[in-house]
């Protein structure tokens, strides 16, 4: 089966196929650097990076574009209320942001234009499309004018007349209520850094030609995939048509791609949090500490988990529970290590066989057989419009095959050397799969608890008193100490009467 997508324009699944032959070019509209990003501002880049590696994988050279509003109304009202430049508030902004992307093993964004960097080519597509009666001046502002595009309203579905309601809404110089801004006049109280030359003075681009106006300059006239999240399909994604289209006469993209919106579920809390101000907290949580309270593959895990376009029900309680998903895979590469000695992480395998057991070094036929039915089934939910929830689901059975043949195998007392080399050989197979949408690039990181050894004293001292419960039968107190400190991100694991612990 080959790979299919889903279009939002066209309202369906159909083969994937691009403007040139094996190449992809995605366009991800990016952050408004003006405040911290949050959970839903990691969704789409999240989502895009796992696309783009799988994209890769299946032999496509891919050009991924996510570019940065740094002018817009909001950093200017951001940067007076914080007494500094646009410039550098943007500046504080996206570095922020880029760090969040690194943390959440968001790699393969290749080119992050700024708005800023791109008045001329914004000016130049505004004047083509003036040239060209789509678009008028109007006292110091450029509007596009919406009656002369006919399609307009096609990716989501509404019609001008729709708006005709809106007159309050309509500014004096508009000719038509839902004409929007190419350029905005200057207003002089603005900051002299956000007023840019024009052949119609000084001022600013709208934000919806400062899209069209960086995917074009890098992606040319039509993109194989724009995305975003569903918030923008209105009207940040309409506009972005319907200027580009007019100005080029070539479709904009192919698939028009919208991810599922975040939301804070604030009903379904984890037991130790059924506080609705931890939940308020919860809400309010910014991307940067949201990543200082939770791995970076959690979070990852956690967005890939659901199917791109659905929403993702987000509260501590979902990823206390994606947690448990995750450790399912962490104690198998725990498991593998201490059995065969030798890490799950290291020796990737080729995959481009679809029978990669072989190069992997499987040598038992129906293990190897088992696995490449799961690596199959990897690669049929990810040809189905990116499905990586199914992707992971084929994980979970993979890693079930894993730990069968080492139990079957009895590996963990003893077993032969054959056995474990099959046992290290699929484990590895297992995560070259999985890094096909960025999961186990790393073995998990401890994160830093800031002290120098003071937490794994008390931790044994814990473990120690543990021990002591469970000789005298006291499993109530010993699950308590076990619970308490899964409530705080720490696990216990037992393996051969001895307890080792790390923080998820
Ligand atoms: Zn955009």
């Amino acid at each position: 089966m080959g790979l299919k997508v889903y279009n939002t324009l066209s309202r369906e699944k159909g083969p994937f196929e691009t403007v040139v032959p094996g190449k992809v070019g995605i366009y991800l509209c990016g952050p408004t650097v003006y405040k911290a990003s949050h959970i839903g501002h990691a969704v789409g880049p999240i989502i895009f990076d796992a696309i783009k590696r799988y994209l890769v994988h299946r032999g496509y050279e891919v050009t991924w574009v996510v570019n940065i509003t740094d002018v817009d109304d909001k950093l200017i009202i951001e940067a007076d209320k914080q007494n500094c430049t646009t410039q550098e508030l943007a500046e504080r902004i996206t570095a922020d942001y880029l760090e969040a992307m690194k943390t959440l093993h968001v790699d393969g964004i290749d080119l992050m234009p700024k708005a800023s960097e791109h008045i001329g080519d914004i000016v130049a597509i505004i004047e083509k499309l003036i040239a060209k009666d789509c678009a008028y001046a109007s006292g110091g502002d450029v509007y596009f004018d919406v009656a002369k595009d006919d399609d307009y309203g096609k990716l989501s579905n509404r019609r001008i007349e729709e708006q005709a309601g809106q007159r309050d809404l309509q500014s004096a110089e508009k000719r038509n209520p839902g004409d929007f801004a190419l350029w905005k006049a200057a207003k002089p109280e603005e900051p002299a850094e956000v007023k840019y030359d024009s052949p119609w003075g000084s001022g600013r681009p709208g934000w919806h030609i400062e899209c069209s106006a960086m995917a074009m300059r890098y992606l040319g006239d039509t993109l194989d995939m724009h995305g975003g999240g569903m918030d923008l399909v209105f009207p940040h994604h309409e506009n972005e048509i319907a200027q580009s289209e007019s100005a080029s006469d070539k479709p904009f993209a192919n698939y028009w791609m919208h991810n599922g919106l975040t939301r804070v579920n604030t009903k379904k809390v984890s037991k130790s949090d059924a506080d609705p101000e931890m939940q308020a907290a919860l809400t309010r949580m910014t991307l940067h500490n949201l990543l200082d309270n939770y791995a970076g593959e959690l979070i990852r895990y956690f967005v890939l988990s659901t199917h791109y376009r659905r929403p993702i029900e987000y509260s501590e309680a979902e990823i206390d529970s994606k947690r448990k998903g995750l450790d399912t895979f962490y104690r198998l590469f725990e498991r593998v290590q201490r059995v065969c000695d030798a890490s799950p992480y290291e020796g990737a395998v080729s995959l481009t066989e679809p029978n990669a057991s072989a190069a992997a070094g499987i040598a038992t036929a129906d293990l190897a057989a088992a696995c490449d039915e799961q690596r199959a089934a990897f690669e049929r939910a990810m040809d189905d419009d990116f499905n990586t929830a199914g992707a992971i689901a084929a994980l979970f059975e993979f890693a079930a095959i894993v730990n069968r043949h080492i139990e079957q195998n009895k590996l963990e007392s003893g077993g032969d050397e054959a056995a474990k080399a099959d046992a290290l050989a699929s484990s590895r197979y297992l995560v070259s799969v999985a890094r096909l949408i960025g999961l186990f690039l790393d073995p998990p990181q401890a994160k830093s608890t800031g002290d120098d050894g003071l937490t794994d004293a008390v931790m044994q001292v814990l473990i120690e008193v543990r021990a002591q419960l469970r000789k005298k039968k006291d499993f109530e107190t010993a699950d308590l100490i076990r619970d308490r400190l899964a409530d705080n991100k720490i696990t216990l694991e037992d393996r051969s009467g001895e307890t080792s612990w790390r923080v998820d």
